[in-house]
C-alpha cells in the first residue's frame, strides 16, 4: 500500500496537539507504520524544504522547525499521499477548511501544525529523509477487511 510521510512540527508537540493529530490518522484508518521523535538539524531543513530556501520568509520557517523537536510519522494506506493532503488542508490555516487539521487546529500560513507530502515520488524520497529502513514497521492487521472493500483490497495491495 502507499505510504505517505507527515512531520508534527514543534508548534503542535508546543501545544499539546499531538495525540489529537495521531487520532485523526488513526480514526480514519491510515496505518502507522513508523513514528519517531527528533530535532531536526540545519541539514534536514535545508534539504526538506530545499524549493523555499530562496522564499523571504525561509529563515523564518527554519528556525519554527528548529523550536522544538517534531515527530515523523509514517503513514499507509490506499492514496494515502492524497488522501492525508486533503485531511491536512491547504498551506494557509486560515484559508484551510474546517474539519481539516490545519483549519481546525491553527491560524497560521507558517506555524501549520504539521508537515503532508505532496506526492508518491516527494513521499518516497521524505520517507527516506526520515527513516532508515529497520524503522519502518510491515505488520498484519484483522481489520482490514473491514477497513476496504474486497476490490479495493486488490487493487491496493
Ligand atoms: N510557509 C510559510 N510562508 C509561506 C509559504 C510556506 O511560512 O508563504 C511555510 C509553511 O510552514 C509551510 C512550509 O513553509 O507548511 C512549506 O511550504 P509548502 O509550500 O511546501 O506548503 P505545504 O506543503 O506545507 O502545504
Ligand atoms: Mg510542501
Amino acid at each position: 500500500m502507499e505510504k505517505t510521510l507527515v512531520l508534527i512540527k514543534p508548534n503542535a508537540i508546543q501545544r499539546g496537539l499531538v495525540g489529537d493529530i495521531v487520532t485523526r490518522f488513526e480514526r480514519k484508518g491510515l496505518r502507522l507504520v513508523g513514528m519517531k521523535m527528533m530535532f531536526m538539524t540545519d541539514a534536514i531543513v535545508n534539504e526538506h524544504y530545499a524549493h523555499l530556501v530562496e522564499r523571504p520568509f525561509f529563515p523564518y520557517l527554519k528556525a519554527s522547525m528548529q523550536a522544538a523537536p517534531i515527530i515523523a510519522c509514517c503513514l499507509e494506506g490506499a492514496e494515502a499521499v492524497d488522501t492525508v493532503r486533503l485531511m491536512v488542508g491547504v498551506t494557509n490555516s486560515r484559508k484551510a477548511l474546517p474539519g481539516t487539521i490545519r483549519g481546525d487546529f491553527s491560524m497560521s500560513g507558517e506555524q501549520n501544525v504539521v508537515h503532508a507530502s505532496d506526492s508518491v515520488e516527494n513521499a518516497l524520497v521524505e520517507i527516506n529523509r526520515f527513516f532508515a529502513p529497520g524503522e519502518l514497521f510491515d505488520y498484519n492487521s484483522a481489520v482490514t477487511c473491514f477497513e476496504y472493500g474486497g476490490e479495493e483490497s486488490q487493487k491496493y495491495k
